[in-house]
């Protein structure tokens, strides 16, 4: 059968080939710490299930409008207001099956052929993929020491064709959070150069030591006809397999999205709904358990990446860490860091390429405490054998 172009030209999702690889090792027998996986170890919230176990049992689960329930949409607005200051209307908000789906429909809805799209690296593996299977470029740029945004490299990106810019705060891999002026800055460049702004905030409960989330949207209200925030229910409230999240931004783009989905996707999951929106309106307990439990074992792993001596920008959001490790790759860069590190010592980290930046390894700490005890040891050894080797 042959395969379109479009579809030839698109790369499976490096972070899921790497964690089914590690499982199928993990069910043979294999003795390995999984830090690879970018997902919860933690059960959604009680109030959660009995929701959507409820919706089940009400015999009542059928289509819905293609941009959700208004019951969850209006749920989302106030939540926006709560925390980003800005009220979205029903009309302002659509329902996807995912922040993931989120993403792929604005980026649809958006670039044409040949549109630039500025991405800040590092950037989230699928971001390049979605512009491109839109016929757009994406224009990568570098941030400084392995995190920080360089708005000045943003600025200087900014050609004829750039049409918009996707950020993610606080970013995957890096865990780093956008500060108010790196916001303030990104939003006087749209402001100027007329791009619109994507914002994926999935992790932005996901904040730890007293660091606080902003949203482009908070700093600038006045773009609000160019801002989309992208989010969902996976991360904070451990539903990653409800598949239910939401682009919020201008009419225009909603509408366009919503039709899009129409065709393709239809109705989200009207389970799903029902469970994202008791998570919305009860905000239970659960979610204060798991952002404590996310702030000790970073500590503990920023303590041991630290006697380790890896330099890293500090993560003040998500559950990453993101080192530098440059001096310890041989001439297979970083990938075969991370093939060395599964084979000898049974450690799985996602090599920094996946973020289009080379010389770093993403850690995920959604593992027990005692598992990232035991990690930091197996990385030590590697570490120091590496070092005698060199
Ligand atoms: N955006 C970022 C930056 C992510 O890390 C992830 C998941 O890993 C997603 C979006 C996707 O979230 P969802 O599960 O809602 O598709």
């Amino acid at each position: 059968m042959r395969i379109s172009r479009r579809a030839s030209a698109i790369s499976a999702s490096s972070t899921l080939a790497l964690d089914a690889r590690v499982k199928t090792l993990i069910r043979s027998g294999a003795d390995i710490v999984n830090m690879a996986v970018g997902e919860p170890d933690f059960s959604s919230p009680l109030g959660v299930q009995s929701a959507a176990v409820a919706k089940v049992q009400s015999g009542n689960v059928r289509y819905t409008a293609p941009s959700g329930t208004i019951e969850l949409r209006e749920a989302i607005g106030a939540h926006l207001e709560a925390t980003r200051g800005r009220r979205y209307g029903s009309d302002e908000v659509v329902v996807c099956h995912s922040c993931k789906h989120a993403l792929s429909g604005a980026i649809q809805a958006l670039v044409e052929e040949g549109d630039e799209v500025l991405l800040p690296l590092p950037a989230w593996v699928s971001y390049v993929e979605l512009v491109r299977l839109a016929g757009g470029s994406p224009v990568e740029v570098p941030p400084e020491g392995g995190a920080k945004p360089d708005l000045a490299a943003l600025e200087a990106a900014i050609g004829p064709a750039t049409r918009g810019i996707l950020l993610n705060t606080p970013n995957n891999p890096s865990g780093y959070l956008w500060t108010r002026a790196d916001l303030e800055a990104v939003c006087a460049l749209a402001r100027e150069h007329d791009l619109w702004i994507l914002s994926d905030e999935i992790y932005n409960r996901l904040v730890f030591d007293g660091a606080e989330f902003v949203s482009p949207i908070t700093v600038a209200p006045d773009l609000a006809d160019r801002i989309a925030i992208l989010d969902g229910a996976s991360k904070a409230f451990a539903m990653t397999g409800y598949r239910v999240g939401y682009l919020a931004g201008p009419q225009d783009l909603v509408a366009a999205v919503a039709r899009l989905h129409s065709q393709t996707t239809g109705s989200p999951n009207a389970v799903s709904m029902e469970a994202f929106r008791a998570a919305l309106v009860e905000e239970p307990p659960e979610v204060q358990v798991m952002v404590d439990e996310y702030a000790r074992r970073r500590a503990r792993l920023l303590e041991g990446l630290a006697e380790l001596g890896l330099e890293y920008v500090r993560p003040d959001g998500a559950y990453y860490a993101f080192p530098k490790v440059a001096e310890y790759c041989d001439e297979r860069g970083v990938q075969g860091f991370c093939e060395d590190l599964l084979e000898e010592e049974g450690l799985a980290l996602v090599p920094g390429d996946a973020f289009r930046l080379d010389g770093y390894v993403r850690l995920c700490y959604a593992l027990s405490f005692e598992l990232l005890g035991e990690a930091l040891e197996r990385l030590g050894r590697f570490l120091a054998r590496r070092r005698a080797q060199v």
